[in-house]
């Protein structure tokens, strides 16, 4: 079989549980899977019930926690900005421009690939209502010093944890503290509903404004479906879209969260460990740091390749049959997010070195090793 970058794994479990929904339930909208799978994700990731919303999508929870963010804040003059790395998906700042705010671009440490702080610093206006943080390659590097400048500067902070669901960051789990923290449950991430994702809210306002936003804005309608009912006469107070996650992509969650901690964790762990002891002394690759004390359950696999081989490695790799690929193209260099007139140096270097290996569950540590030696191979004569 042709080696993937990344991949699914689902299996009877997962179809079992789809089969129940379709077949004995036979309420395929929001309902009782749903407010299961909302219970489950506040025990794994230790929080309340309350705080945990689920919608359709990563970007749908970014999208909403940009909104909760600007109608929570004081209004700005101007259009209300919001920080991001430029090193993210472009689902980060399609979300912050859906929202009506602009994606501020900041430059990302070389290091880990992670917000630069000091440059975010630099680019604080009075109009700056949010930061976002991206957890790149799972890596929540320095998040406490980031919420610490969100507080210090009066921000709201949107965690984007698309790559860091299962992550610990000093002992404390990714999404059991922080503003807004933001999942995907798209089909390669750590667990996978199809597509899915949620949002972990950490005060009542942002919870309630979110959790309405999800089913159009209906004041309460999450707690009328989880009871089997439906509003017909609620109000609506604000916009609000069709987000919700639907039961049948909750059942499948369910049995991704159970498989995680005894199944999906230890082997990316192991298969991230085998690619560190292979190329950390590797000529021409360097690896990003991670602090000791963080736990990280990585969902890509990117090294760096330096002095300008990485395209060499990248066809090497490609002609061999082993896939590449780019996390990510940074988005200020986007036409719509204005077409690299800013300069940002590091997000713009790593751009010219950052290969993705393959990274997934069904990868062999065979495999890898595989991968690690076609590098080096590679390196040798390029
Ligand atoms: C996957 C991802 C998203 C978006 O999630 P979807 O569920 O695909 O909408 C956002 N940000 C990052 C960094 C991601 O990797």
């Amino acid at each position: 079989m042709k080696m993937r970058l990344s991949r699914s794994i689902v299996g009877q479990a997962e179809a079992k549980a789809v089969s129940r929904v379709l077949l004995e339930d036979g309420y395929l909208g929001m309902g009782n899977e749903t407010r299961m799978f909302e219970e489950e994700l506040a025990q794994f990731l230790e929080v309340e019930p309350w705080q945990v919303v689920s919608v359709n999508s990563g970007t749908a929870a970014l999208h909403l926690a940009c909104q909760a963010a600007r109608t929570l804040q004081a209004p700005t003059k101007g259009q209300p900005e919001i920080l991001v790395p430029a090193l993210t998906f472009v689902a980060s700042f399609q979300a912050i421009t859906a929202a009506g705010c602009k994606p501020i671009a900041c430059d990302v440490l070389l290091e880990t690939g992670t917000l630069d702080l000091e440059d975010a610093a630099k680019k604080l206006t009075p109009n700056t209502i949010a930061l976002m943080y991206v957890d790149y390659a799972s890596n929540p590097w320095n998040l406490d010093g980031v919420i610490d400048f969100a507080k210090a500067h009066g921000l709201r902070l949107i965690e984007d944890a698309a790559h860091a669901f299962g992550c610990r960051h000093h002992g404390r789990r990714i999404g059991s503290f922080g503003d807004l923290v933001c999942f995907s449950f798209d089909g390669i991430k750590n667990i996978t509903c199809g597509e899915g994702g949620c949002l972990v809210c950490f005060d009542h306002a942002s919870a309630d404004l979110v959790g309405d936003a999800r089913l159009l804005g209906v004041v309460g309608d999450t707690q009328k479906r989880f009871a089997g009912a439906r509003s017909w006469d609620a109000d609506v107070k604000g916009q609000g879209y069709r987000y919700h996650l639907s039961n049948i992509m909750a059942a499948i969650g369910r049995e991704q969260l159970k498989r995680l901690p005894s199944e999906f964790i230890p082997k990316r762990t192991l298969r991230a460990q085998v690619y560190g002891q292979r190329l950390c002394k590797q000529e021409h690759v360097a690896l990003f740091t991670t602090d000791p004390k963080d736990f990280i359950v990585p969902h890509i696999q990117v090294i760096r390749v330096l002095n300008g081989k990485k395209e060499a490695v990248r066809q090497g790799l490609e002609a061999q049959g082993i896939p590449t690929g780019l996390h990510y193209k940074p988005n200020h260099l986007h036409s719509f997010f204005g077409g690299g007139q800013e300069h940002l140096p590091h997000v713009e270097q790593l751009f010219q070195e950052i290969v993705t290996l393959p990274l997934h569950p069904a990868l062999s540590c065979q495999d890898v090793e595989e991968i690690c030696a076609a590098v080096s191979k590679i390196l040798a004569t390029a």
